[in-house]
């Protein structure tokens, strides 16, 4: 591993951008809006895609979707207003083709300079309109008669928009900040080796390249981020953040934390539990027990299908910490989800002469002044509660575990306000959290490199697994038959409306999803109540007041509401054993893991449960896979898989899941391959040399990870 002396990355990474010409204070504040504080930021602006600008293409050769730079004159100009204002520019050139070019927002001025006539050039992606092909807002330039015109000699690069700063300016900026690369020796902090063995270029080389792609540049392979000089950048941002991790991980195991043992309690809520645990409940509960026993602490995903029962291993995990005589706390994020975990906790522990005591935000008055003082001097021993655990009002007596339910609708900011409730700050309470969204392993890897993954991979016996079907949103009408059938047999029924997007295709146009989802929620609503007389309807979407939408979700869990109206607000874990029958619209607009959320509120009872899947044709190929996918299996990990494959890891990981800053470069659905290699580097790093990790850390991850850590 080289070491770099003077001039080395981390002092360049320093190098304000005031040092730069056009970087004022102004034009510097908007870039920092941006993350982009010093020289080596920019370079690591890199363009979101490039344009061929070194030739043009004869209006009768382009085809649909692929981006080309066109001339031609203009034929015919259409002003109108038609929903909105509308320019329509029709150019034609020597190949005896015409194409639309068109505009909703423009300047009258701008509309003015299109004559019959006129010159354009203009770059864009074609798509077909009512006219033949058309591109809807182009870059374009009016040329003079005599202009000559030249074509451009390289790829152009065009960069992420920055509010504030012009993209003439923004590529000026750039243009300095590459000047002020480094040698790539002073630059490199991967080792030569390595990267000659995978065919990558240095660090110094693969900036150049992304910036100032030669004419011949593999076009094709840039846009689809498989370049060598892309994934070189990928290789060692996926190797930052996966360092990060593992650091922030040893940084948590320098802790202490209370061994936690006991066959007692665990024992006897075992005997009482009217099932016996499936083989992986057995096998996660007794993970867990060894990681409890020691005194550094534990940090443990469990992932769980819906259904798969996960309160129960966490129940007993709690055990533990209560007949070590120390506290457990269990935080949902709903308060609907934690009453019900208050209702299990209770009605398993009680008997054992446990006492749970409950926080939420509307426990307030004496009864939280009671539940905040029992829970200070260790009277409850187990607390359940929503994220008002989290307050600062909270104070634990000798917090030994804290559990987090359905983790990715938590923050990590919140996780670790839970975690700093330790005992009095001697010791770092265990964490166990728990979600239903499983990760692929590949992406646990790098996701959670900082956990400890379990999963239970079993449903409980006796589940009659969710018959699933696709029906053409036409056949509607049937299902109101359906509906009223399974109602007359006593069964409950979730009809769910999703986001219907109209505003597809309008640039510009602000998103509007939670009030289209509700008003849709709330037409089929009317609609269902007119059509299905006698059957009691309720209605919940995240628009309705918290209380309200509690009162109807409490309605159909009571039994007092046969058919459930909402919108998505119900995906997390909910158990009402007797809905089983599940409608979901548009069901085509949703990813998979939504789609498997959705559908694990059925099939929790032992009556055969139906989902159906109504969708809005034509179906594109990515909504038929996904589709035939939820047909084809129930089971959550081979949707997960799925689900990576076909859209990316974007909702399966949020930040707010995972706590990584956005990537930059990597995509870890595109990129999953190079996971084993990330790991395998990270090995060698951090065993030979540590100091070199921790700068690709910095460089890449920076303060976040030190916040994260902290
Ligand atoms: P999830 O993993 O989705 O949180 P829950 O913990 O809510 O699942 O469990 C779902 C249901 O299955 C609950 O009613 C629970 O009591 C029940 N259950 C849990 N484990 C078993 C088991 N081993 N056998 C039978 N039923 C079980
Ligand atoms: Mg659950």
């Amino acid at each position: 591993m080289p070491e770099t002396g003077d001039g080395s990355p981390a002092a360049l990474s320093a190098e304000p951008l005031s040092r730069l010409t056009g970087a004022g204070p102004r034009v510097a504040e908007k870039l920092a809006a941006r993350g982009i504080a010093s020289v080596q930021d920019l370079w690591l602006h890199l363009p979101l895609r490039y344009e061929d600008r070194t030739r043009l293409t004869p209006i009768r050769a382009l085809r649909p979707g692929e981006p080309a730079q066109v001339e031609g004159r203009v034929e015919a100009v259409e002003r109108g207003f038609r929903y909105r204002p509308l320019l329509r520019v029709a150019i034609g050139d020597d190949s005896q083709a015409t194409l639309v070019l068109r505009f909703f927002h423009f300047r009258a001025a701008q509309a003015a300079q299109f004559k019959v006539g006129a010159r354009v050039r203009c770059y864009g992606t074609p798509k077909p309109g009512q006219h033949g092909l058309e591109i809807v807002h182009p870059s374009y330039r009016l040329l003079d008669e005599d202009d000559d015109a030249a074509l451009g000699q390289s790829l152009e690069p065009v960069y992420p928009a920055i509010e504030g700063v012009g993209p003439a300016t923004l590529r000026k900026l750039i243009a300095q900040s590459l000047e002020r690369l480094p040698p790539a020796e002073a630059l490199e902090l991967l080792p030569p080796a390595m990267l000659r063995g995978l065919g990558l270029p240095t660090l110094r080389e693969a900036l150049l390249t992304l910036h100032r792609p030669p004419r011949d540049a593999d076009l094709h392979a840039l846009d689809a981020g498989r370049h060598p000089a892309q994934r070189r950048l990928i290789l060692e941002e996926l190797l930052a953040h996966h360092l990060s991790l593992r650091r922030q991980r040893m940084a948590l195991q320098r802790h202490e934390a209370p061994a936690l043992s006991g066959e007692r309690l665990a024992a006897r809520l075992l005997e009482a539990l009217p099932f016996p645990l499936t083989g992986a409940q057995r096998r996660v509960f007794a993970q867990i027990r060894v990681d409890l026993a020691r005194t550094s602490p534990m940090l443990r995903l469990v992932q769980g299908d819906v259904g798969s029962g996960k309160t129960v291993v966490a129940a007993l995990a709690a055990m533990l910490a209560v007949e070590s005589g120390r506290q457990a706390a269990l935080a949902a994020p709903t308060e609907l989800l934690a009453e019900q975990h208050l209702a299990n906790l209770r009605g398993w522990l009680q008997p054992l002469g446990i006492h749970v005591a409950w926080l939420a935000g509307k426990v307030t008055g004496k009864a939280r002044a009671q539940a905040l003082a029992e829970v200070a001097d260790g009277r409850a021993q187990v607390v359940v509660g929503t994220h008002a655990l989290m307050q600062e009002a909270v104070v634990f007596h000798d917090l030994a575990l804290a559990i987090v339910d359905e983790q990715h609708r938590f923050g990590v900011h919140q996780r670790l306000a839970l975690r700093d409730k330790g005992a009095g700050g001697r010791y770092v309470p265990h964490q166990l959290v728990m979600t239903a969204t499983p990760i692929p392993r590949t992406l646990a890897m790098t996701a959670y490199a900082d956990l400890d993954v379990s999963a239970i991979d079993e449903l409980p016996p006796g589940r009659t697994p969710v018959q699933t079907v696709a029906l053409s949103t036409e056949r509607r009408p049937e299902l109101i038959e359906r509906i009223r059938a399974a109602c007359a047999e006593g069964r409950q029924v979730y009809w769910v409306c999703t986001l219907i997007d109209e505003a597809q295709d309008e640039p510009g146009k602000p998103a509007q999803a939670p009030r289209i989802e509700a008003q849709a929620a709330q037409t089929a609503y009317e609609q269902l109540t007119a059509a299905l007389p006698g059957v009691r309807v309720a209605l919940v979407h995240g628009r309705m007041k918290a209380a309200e939408k509690q009162a109807a979700m409490r309605a159909f869990k009571d039994g007092a509401v046969d058919l459930l109206v909402a919108t998505t607000v119900i995906e997390v874990g909910v158990d009402v054993p007797n809905a089983s029958l599940m409608i979901v619209e548009n069901a085509e607009r949703l990813g998979l893991s939504q789609l498997h959320q959705l559908r694990g509120r059925v099939g929790r009872g032992a009556a055969v449960s139906n989902c159906v899947l109504l969708y809005q044709p034509p179906l594109s190929a990515m909504a038929r896979q996904r589709l035939e996918t939820m047909r084809q299996t129930n089971d959550g990990f081979v949707i997960a898989e799925k689900d990576l494959e076909l859209r990316g890891p974007g909702e399966l990981l949020g930040t707010r899941q995972t706590g990584l800053a956005s990537f930059r470069v990597a995509d870890l659905a595109r990129d999953a391959a190079l996971l084993p290699q990330v790991r395998e580097m990270a090995d060698a790093l951090l065993a030979r040399s540590p100091a070199v990790a921790d700068r690709i850390i910095e460089r890449w991850v920076g303060g976040a990870a030190r916040y994260a850590a902290a």
